[in-house]
Order: C-alpha cells, then sequence, then structure tokens
C-alpha cells in the first residue's frame, strides 16, 4: 500500500475533528480536508455549489451524498493528497463511505485509519455554543475553554471571530440527532472493516492529539 496517512476523523459535531486535524496536519504533512469547511467557503462565494448548499447547512441537515461525494473525488486528486490526507466531516452516511471506499480503490490507495472520538453529549452542546472561528485563517476558539488573547480577535492573524450559524442552540440540536441517525452507523461500518480506533475526546487539545498520534502509531509513518 503506498505510504501517508490516510486517515478519518469520525465524531460528532463539537468533538474536536476540526482541532485535531489542524493538528495531525502538520504532524504527517497531510491536508486537512474538511468539507464543512469547503461548503461555507462556496456558500461565501455564492457559486453553484454554495447556492445548492446553503439551506441544509443553515438547518443543519445533510447536503446530498453526491454532490458531496463529488466535491471530495475533485479535492483528493489535488497534489498535496499524494501524501495523504485527514478527513474530517466526511464520510457523514454510510453511502459517502462507500463511495470514497470506491475513489479510493479506482486512485489504488485505500484508508489505514478511522479515528472515532467520543465526547459526552453535555460537553458536545458546550463546546459548540461557545465556539468562534476567524474569518481570516479558519483557526478555532472557545470564549471560555480557549479565549483568544484580545476578545473578537484571531492569535494568528487579527481577523474578526464570528459565530457560525449552525452553532446556535437551535440548530445544535437538529446537528446532534442527525448524527445519531445518520453518521453514527459509520463506528460499525469501520469496526467490521478493523480500521476503528476509539478515542477519548475529553481533555486539554495537546493530550488529545498525542492520544491520536499513538493511536495512529506507525501506520501514517
Ligand atoms: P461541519 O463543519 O463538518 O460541522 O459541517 C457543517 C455543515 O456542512 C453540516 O451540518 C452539513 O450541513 C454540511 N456538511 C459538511 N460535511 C458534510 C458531509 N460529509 N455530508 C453532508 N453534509 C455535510
Amino acid at each position: 500500500m503506498a505510504a501517508g496517512a490516510r486517515v478519518v476523523l469520525l465524531g460528532p459535531p463539537g468533538a474536536g475533528k476540526g482541532t485535531q486535524a489542524k493538528l495531525l496536519e502538520e504532524k504527517f504533512a497531510a491536508p486537512q480536508i474538511s468539507t464543512g469547511d469547503i461548503l461555507r467557503k462556496a456558500v461565501a462565494e455564492q457559486g453553484d455549489l454554495g447556492k445548492r448548499a446553503s439551506e441544509y447547512i443553515r438547518r443543519g441537515e445533510l447536503v446530498p451524498d453526491q454532490l458531496i461525494i463529488d466535491l471530495v473525488a475533485e479535492r483528493l486528486k489535488e497534489k498535496d493528497c499524494e501524501k495523504g490526507f485527514v478527513l474530517d466531516g466526511f464520510p457523514r452516511t454510510i453511502a459517502q463511505a462507500q463511495g470514497l471506499e470506491e475513489l479510493l480503490k479506482k486512485m489504488g490507495l485505500a484508508l489505514n485509519c478511522v479515528l472515532s472520538v467520543q465526547v459526552p453529549h453535555e460537553l458536545i452542546v458546550e463546546r459548540l455554543s461557545g465556539r468562534r472561528t476567524c474569518k481570516g485563517c479558519g483557526a478555532l476558539y472557545h470564549v471560555v475553554f480557549d479565549p483568544p488573547k484580545a476578545a473578537g480577535t484571531c492569535n494568528r492573524c487579527g481577523g474578526e471571530l464570528f459565530q457560525r450559524d449552525d452553532d446556535r442552540a437551535e440548530t445544535i440540536s437538529n446537528r446532534l440527532k442527525v448524527y445519531e441517525d445518520q453518521t453514527a452507523p459509520l463506528v460499525s461500518y469501520y469496526r467490521e472493516r478493523s480500521l476503528l480506533k476509539s478515542i477519548d475526546g475529553v481533555g486539554k487539545v495537546e493530550d488529545i492529539g498525542k492520544r491520536m498520534i499513538q493511536a495512529l502509531g506507525d501506520v501514517a509513518a
């Protein structure tokens, strides 16, 4: 099998996938591919994809599978994915997982690990409702657990921090339900394929990152 980290981060919204994907990206020189980030950018640019996706995102529903699979297929063809990738927020349904398997097969590749991040429900709601994102560079903060040095301003690039529309209480509960119904079945799907490793997602960002790197062991070396 080709060398490189080909990893999926699986877990509910607020499990810390985005934060950890950024750490793994640095550690393994394998790009974070966040379908949520790609879609939010498309919505901001108001192109065809953005227009099709915006209503689903606003309601906390999933964007149709084929749209997402096509988007990931394009992204995986880019040069920076040759050394691997960290998928964040994809796949989110069994159909997407099957689509991914086919895509990779055509490229002569396969996943080498799926990290399933475990976080208790109460903590998820607390994390999501306090989450803030930088408009400039996409860095993530939390108003209590990881506040920026100056309120509302990114430490890294000085950009303005904002709260995602779908991180508001009304939408959070729908996103969690969608996760339970449509995404949680992927845990068994990947366990049956012997790809699943469970990670305790509670604690300091660095400690959770260490657990992931340890779990990846030499699969991603
Ligand atoms: P995220 O940033 O991963 O929480 O994604 C934000 C929103 O984008 C989700 O609530 C969905 O509406 C949409 N989305 C992101 N990734 C996917 C996916 N793999 N399949 C379907 N919809 C997605």
